[in-house]
This record gives structure tokens, C-alpha cells and sequence, in this order.
């Protein structure tokens, strides 16, 4: 899942920054309104974290323009000020949600795992493919039972490939949705990692769950 956050406060955004790459999100970060609108407007996003006050131009014309544009990814409106007038605003510029600074971080995540889920049918936070589980808020894989040990990246790949279970997953989605900008699309890093997932998830069991799709990317089959 790949995040933009956009925040001026350089130590705010460094914290928020931490702690979402620590739940394995990738994350994007902008710190004015006009580098945010533009990331916005490359990148896919599955979810936007914007602060209200920004320098060059404020969250709510960001959220204003995006969804002028019709890009319904889902926002989260973070602001200094408790005043229900900014509530309004944010809400009526298209945001989904909306939390005052300062906020506590388990909240925080709690909104932004609701927000990742909008567009899910089931609105678990635990995925299941045949014998395989995973929790999104332990972050604890398993296969028939018995627990595996993956790295961050790692992580985020599987989670991506079971939220698209039984649909062909491209490269590009791939480098869209579970690396951040600083991913170079030209290595081969996507191929080396499903090899490190194949050999935690499927080594040593007579069912294997990730297939290749020759010259498109993968699936995740049940
Ligand atoms: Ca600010």
C-alpha cells in the first residue's frame, strides 16, 4: 500500500513517515502543497495524508483540484486547529476523514487502515487465501498454521498480492502500489522479490499459491 503524506513540519512528517514505513506502508512525502499536488497527480496512491496549512497552496485546494479531476483516492485531512469550521471545509473539499493534531499514532493508523479498506468488500483486517493468513494489524503471516518470517518489503508485496487474489497483478502495479518514488522500474528488484516470497510461502508445500505470468507479472491463485 503506497502513501502520500504531504506535511510542511519537517519533524511531524518525519514522525508520521516513521511510523507508517514501520507498519510496511510506502510512503511518499511532500512538504508544500505544490510538490503534493503534483505527486498526487503522477503517482498512484492508495491513500493521501494532507496537512490544511501548507505553504504555496493549503490541503483543502489539493483535495479541491483532485477531485475536480476525479480522482476518488481516498484523504485524510490532518490540521493543528480543532475548529469545526476546518472540519467542514475539509469535508466539503472531498476529504474522507479528518484528525486533529496532536493525535495519538494507534488512532492515527486505526483511520488510515479504515480508509485502505473503502473500497474492500469484506472489511476484515485479516486476509485468508487457501491456508494462507495474514494480519494486517499484527503484521503475522502464516501458512497451514506455522508462522513466517518476512521483511518489510516482503510483506507489502504479499499483502498486495492477496488483496488482488485470482486477478493478474502487472510489474507496474507492483512498482506502483508497494515501492515508493525512489523505486528504479528498470532493475529486476520485483522478480527477486517474489522469489524471496516464493521461498517463504510456497517452498515445502505441494500447493503453490504465486505463479508467474509470462511477460506480465503474477497471480496469487487459490
Ligand atoms: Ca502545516
Amino acid at each position: 500500500m503506497r502513501i502520500l503524506l504531504v506535511e510542511d513540519e519537517k519533524k511531524m512528517a518525519s514522525f508520521i513517515q516513521r511510523g507508517l514505513k514501520e507498519q510496511h506502508y510506502a510512503v511518499d512525502v511532500a512538504y508544500d502543497g505544490e510538490q503534493g499536488l503534483f505527486l498526487a497527480e503522477v503517482n498512484t496512491y492508495d491513500l493521501i495524508i494532507l496537512d490544511v496549512m501548507l505553504p504555496i497552496k493549503n490541503g483543502l485546494s489539493i483535495c479541491q483540484e483532485l477531485r475536480k479531476k476525479n480522482q476518488d483516492v481516498p484523504v485524510l485531512m490532518l490540521t493543528a486547529r480543532d475548529e469545526v469550521d476546518d472540519k467542514v471545509l475539509g469535508l466539503d473539499a472531498g476529504a474522507d476523514d479528518y484528525l486533529t493534531k496532536p493525535f495519538a499514532f494507534e488512532e492515527f493508523l486505526a483511520r488510515v487502515r479504515v480508509l485502505l479498506r473503502r473500497k474492500r468488500k469484506e472489511k476484515t483486517t485479516k486476509l485468508k487465501v487457501a491456508d494462507l493468513e495474514l494480519d494486517q494489524i499484527s503484521h503475522k503471516v502464516q501458512r497451514c498454521g506455522k508462522e513466517l518470517n518476512l521483511t518489510s518489503t516482503e510483506y507489502a508485496l504479499l499483502e498486495y498480492l492477496m488483496l488482488h487474489v485470482n486477478q493478474v497483478v502487472t510489474r507496474t502495479m507492483i512498482s506502483e502500489h508497494v515501492w515508493n518514488e525512489n523505486f528504479d522500474s528498470f532493475s529486476n528488484v520485483i522478480n527477486v522479490y517474489i522469489n524471496y516470497l516464493r521461498n517463504k510461502i510456497d517452498e515445502g508445500f505441494p500447493k503453490k499459491l504465486i505463479h508467474s505470468i509470462r511477460g506480465t507479472g503474477y497471480i496469487l491463485k487459490e
